[in-house]
């Protein structure tokens, strides 16, 4: 859903919070425990952390832990969430597009950092970044410890056609697409099998983890359709192949029917958004065992904002009304049609830190609350391609967030998320408050 170069007005204001408490080995006193690969609550558990990993889960509290221990009595305990689709770099506004022709990278990556900072502390200790420049860098600033926050997938630059939902050029006047010539593969446009080979290959050399391609047109993007199909099934098939010598999965925004079922027949991982999807396309992506990735908080959000007069331009408007009230809708009927759902939002549309908001559109929309957890735990993981995360289990990462009371009975809860550990590493402990909530 992303234009290029969108981002937001403001810096955020900085979390104000404690130096994180850096790892050692303590015990976790939890007060319930969910249990992401069976999607049950547990009892009372305690979880011994270390070297940033899960060391041992063992059922009851002990009346004390050597090393001390942290009191999680009155919460549930689950494994860190993954949101699958952010980007760190953006927040849209009405002044996003006009800011694109005035901000320099370095403005963008700094707004990135209270960004970064916020999702973390929302309680998601991983994000796919679905198409950004400053993801790559962002990614390498945090697992160095300069900065605070979730640990990053990055796509860098998404990959689109000409006038296509990505193509960072789109809206410029003549004398700067003049000044500027077309843009290619190492901007993210392509236009022909050899053009997609050169893009993947640009991503590896940038240092990309994912990669990311717009198969049709977007809401936010300064153009008119917002679901045309924008590749051939060669060129997206090129794309997944090239990926797929580098490790690479791709990921594929699709609205429209048409581009939604090349991507899936050229092999692509998941299909983010899906607005269109009709039952060809139902049946398709189980066949193929492509995942979903719904993004309803975006869906939501642009919908209201088109009731805003002047929110976005007139050529965007009309799709964010449309493509925008309809997402919730299509997650319900690809649910119920037992199609994959992977957790994500696409933040940077919405406000970051806001993400546990799309685990409550999903309870609304017909998913049972423990299967929104799976989505964002042990399915993210299965999406990303990595089994060291997503559950809590000894000798997995020690990513462990922590609500009050019972999840399953009151999804509401993920809003107020008390614990934040990532690798270890503590970025959020309940307050007080939290612990006078105790049963
Ligand atoms: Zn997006």
């Amino acid at each position: 859903m992303r234009p290029a170069l969108l981002t937001l007005a403001l810096l955020c204001p900085s979390v104000a919070l404690a130096a994180p408490v850096v790892d050692t080995a303590r015990d976790l006193h939890c007060g319930r425990l969910f249990d992401a690969r069976s999607g049950q609550l547990l009892g009372p558990h305690t979880v011994r952390v270390g070297d940033g990993r899960i060391q041992a889960v063992s059922a009851g509290i002990p009346a004390t832990s050597p090393g001390g221990a942290v009191d999680l009595r009155a919460h549930t305990c689950m494994p860190g969430w993954t949101d699958l689709h952010v980007h760190l770099e953006d927040q849209s506004s009405p002044q996003s597009y006009s800011e694109g022709f005035r901000l320099d990278p370095v403005d963008y990556a700094f707004r990135s950092v209270g960004y970064a900072e916020k999702t973390l502390l929302a309680g998601f200790t991983s994000v796919r970044d679905l198409g950004g420049d400053v993801a790559p860098h962002l990614r390498d600033a945090i697992n160095q410890g300069r900065v605070r926050g979730p640990r990053i997938f990055a796509a860098g630059r998404s990959i689109a056609t000409t006038g296509g939902h990505a193509d960072p050029t789109n809206g410029f006047n003549s004398t700067l697409s003049h000044l500027l010539g077309p843009p290619g593969p190492t901007e993210g446009v392509i236009n022909s099998i050899d053009d997609a080979r050169q893009a993947v290959r640009q991503r590896y050399k940038e240092g990309s983890d994912v990669i990311k391609i717009t198969a049709t047109g977007g809401v936010l993007s300064y153009a008119r359709s917002g679901d045309a199909p924008q590749f051939t099934v060669d060129e997206v098939k090129a794309v997944v192949d090239t990926a797929r010598d580098y490790g690479y999965r791709v990921a594929a925004h699709a609205h429209g029917t048409e581009g939604m079922k090349r991507a899936v027949l050229a092999g692509v991982t998941s299909i983010e958004h899906g607005t269109y999807m009709d039952d060809e396309v139902v049946r398709l992506m189980k066949q193929h065992g492509t995942w979903y990735v719904p993004t309803i908080s975006a869906g939501r959000f642009v919908a209201e904002k088109a009731k805003i007069d002047g929110y976005f331009p007139e050529v965007v408007r009309p799709k964010a009304a449309r493509i925008g009230a309809q997402i919730q809708d299509t997650f319900a009927k690809a649910y119920k049609a037992g199609i994959k759902i992977g957790f994500g939002t696409d933040m940077g549309v919405g406000p970051h830190g806001e993400n546990a908001r799309e685990f409550i559109y999903m309870v609304e929309a017909g998913m049972p609350a423990a299967v929104a957890l799976q989505s964002a735990t042990i399915r993210a993981a299965e999406v990303l391609g990595v089994d060291d995360q997503g559950v809590i289990e000894a000798g997995k990462r020690a990513d462990i967030v922590a609500v009050p009371g019972d999840p399953l009975a009151d999804i509401g809860v993920v809003m107020d998320v008390a614990f934040v550990m990532k690798d270890g590493t503590v970025y959020r402990q309940p307050t007080d408050d939290d612990a006078a909530g105790m049963p």
